[in-house]
């Protein structure tokens, strides 16, 4: 659950803007509710990719230099910064995403799984830890909504 501090008011314009920041902050929200047992053992970066219809995330880890681990990169469809994409849309996302790294797929996670969506397990994994709701939010909002956003926006 998210806590509403007194300052909120005082902070909304900043936090209505959807930049790498607040989509950090956005992950570091979930993790605590969803997956706090779940170390992040390695540096993690989550950012705003180009936009695209298909597309809404990904995970890809890579060595770089100064750091001993492989680096993780959470990206998140560039289309999800408009405030007109509901919030729940890039939680379920991000969601997807951390499961992908709680299940060893670009992350210094032991490998749970060969194949990282087979047998649902990302739904599965996101269901077991509270964060159903959000999925089925944002399942319908796709289902019902994002053609015609696309259409709005010129993407289709
Ligand atoms: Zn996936």
């Amino acid at each position: 659950m998210i806590r509403h501090k007194k300052t909120d008011l005082l902070e909304l314009p900043r936090s209505a803007l959807r930049n790498n920041a607040w989509l950090a902050e956005r992950m570091h929200i979930l993790h605590q509710a969803h997956f706090s047992d779940v170390q992040i053992r390695n540096k993690l970066f989550v950012r705003f990719g180009r936009k695209s219809r298909g597309r809404f995330g990904s995970i890809i880890a890579y060595p770089e230099p100064d750091y001993i681990l492989p680096v993780t990169y959470i990206t998140i469809n560039g289309l999800f910064r408009d405030p007109g994409v509901p919030e729940y849309v890039i939680e379920g996302t991000l969601l997807h995403e951390f499961a992908h790294y709680t299940h060893g797929f670009h992350s210094p996670h032991p490998r749970r799984y060969e194949h990282p969506h087979k047998g649902n397990v990302v739904n599965k994994e996101i269901i077991a830890r509270g964060g159903g709701d959000i999925l089925k939010h944002q399942k319908k909002w796709i289902k019902e909504d994002y053609k015609k956003y696309l259409q709005f926006r010129g993407m289709l």
